[in-house]
């Protein structure tokens, strides 16, 4: 009996014992899950902190300088000349900061040409057809525009972003959002072209289906509309109309596009480019969350909403190579709520949303200006118009721009403003030298852009 009672008391002893360690592992290990959620959660939301931030910044500064070649040029160069080369000829003109870009806009007309590589080796137009249809373009915008030819410079990614150094092209690169959203007029180049390697054929419909070409659309469209967008194939040049980009879905840029990182899987790349474009695209949109109480930006807020999760994808499916030729695909994050982390930031940072206004009304003033062509920077009323919208920091380029009228009075004007050195307008031998030593270039990297 004695024995018998031990033996039950030993048992419920031990039943509890058992059930106590249990309930403690349990709870340690519901309190370690706990514990990790909430780091993961922390890291999270550092992340997407550091990813504001990243996109805020490509509002208020250029990561790379904006370099341009002059229309003359331009026109002259017979063909794309790769951007090293054109730096060696002094017959790049590079702005560094984002206020210069501005200041640069009151007195010159910049057209930004957009288009889809043609050939993997380097050669963005092997059958120079797109180089036509610029050029057609640009003389088409000067005649239409009633534009001054040495007031207007031209962008052409080959031309305008480094080819040889990926890591300064990788900046350039970053900056082409920006670069696009300041430019005057957009020009997308889409002659029938077949391409060098694919054979596939280059055209308006490919174009839009490019990320690349959808993002340069895109960002030129929300910061200015579409009024000066325009198509250029061998029919000639015309309006982009904004029904045709919304049938192709151009807001959608990161699905169902096309990159050439993605079809190259990666192999031996840092990056894709859809993660490479979060920032300015996340910037861009900081711009229109930051004026959604103006009726003009309507239309755009409502599409924006209406495809939220198309436009701003969460997640992507990252295909990549290895050296070993080994592939795998996984769902990597892109957006996550970076959309609704961006409105939260902006409605609660007055001065964040109050700067943001404050560029985009500037763009629409500028672009009024502009189309109308009434007010010029070199007289009192442009530089008081100017000063009165981008307020002290342009003040003091203002004063600048007084100083180089008061050279151009004494004759010294036209020195102060001459972009290409001596003799203006460009080395009037730079061509035969480059006839001279022959193309020379080294085999360019694979466009990042096609
Ligand atoms: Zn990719």
């Amino acid at each position: 009996m004695g024995e018998c009672t031990f033996c039950v008391v030993g048992m419920t002893g031990l039943s509890l014992a058992i059930v106590i360690i249990t309930v403690t592992m349990m709870l340690m290990l519901y309190y370690q899950r706990v514990a990790h959620d909430a780091k993961l959660k922390g890291m999270k939301e550092e992340a997407a902190q550091v990813d504001i931030q990243a996109a805020l910044d490509t509002t208020r500064k250029l990561p790379f300088p904006f370099h341009l070649v002059k229309a003359k040029d331009f026109r002259e160069m017979g063909e794309l000349i790769e951007h090293e080369e054109l730096r060696e000829q002094g017959m790049l003109k590079s702005l560094d900061m984002l206020t210069e870009v501005r200041d640069f806009a009151i007195k010159h007309d910049m057209i930004f040409f957009s288009h889809q590589w043609t050939s993997f080796n380097g050669n963005p137009d092997h059958t120079k057809r797109q180089y036509r249809a610029m050029c057609q373009a640009l003389e088409h915008l000067i005649k239409e525009n009633g534009w001054d030819e040495e007031e207007v410079y031209c962008f052409a990614d080959y031309s305008s972003i480094p080819q040889r150094c990926k890591e300064m092209q990788s900046l350039a690169i970053n900056a082409i959002p920006t670069f696009v959203s300041s430019v005057q007029a957009f020009v997308a180049v889409v002659p029938e072209v077949l391409h060098a390697h694919t054979q596939a054929l280059c055209n308006g419909d490919s174009y839009l289906m490019r990320l690349w070409c959808r993002t340069e659309v895109v960002c030129h469209m929300l910061a200015n509309g579409t009024s000066r967008m325009f198509i250029a194939d061998e029919k000639g040049t015309r309006p982009m109309e904004r029904a045709h980009l919304m049938e192709h879905n151009v807001l959608h840029m990161f699905k169902n596009s096309r990159s050439t990182c993605c079809r190259l899987k990666h192999k031996n790349m840092a990056l894709c480019d859809r993660r490479r474009l979060i920032a300015p695209v996340l910037g861009m949109y900081a711009f229109i969350h930051a004026n959604s109480d103006r009726s003009d930006l309507e239309d755009i807020i409502q599409d924006i909403n209406r495809d939220a999760e198309d436009i701003f994808p969460r997640t992507f499916e990252y295909c990549c190579v290895d050296e070993d030729d080994v592939e795998t695909t996984r769902t990597v994050s892109l957006f996550e709520n970076l959309k609704f982390k961006m409105e939260e930031y902006i409605d609660t940072h007055d001065n964040t949303r109050y700067a943001l206004s404050r560029s985009l009304k500037l763009t629409k003033q500028e672009t009024k200006r502009t189309q109308a062509r009434p007010i010029s920077a070199t007289t009192k009323e442009g530089r008081d118009l100017w000063a009165s919208v981008m307020g002290s920091a342009v003040i003091a380029s203002d004063q600048q721009h007084k100083l180089k009228d008061g050279k151009k009075k004494s004759g010294e004007g036209k020195k102060a403003f001459n972009l290409f050195g001596s003799g203006g307008g460009g080395d009037p031998g730079w061509r035969r030298r480059r006839a001279r030593r022959g193309r020379g270039s080294p085999a360019a990297p694979v466009g990042l852009l096609g």
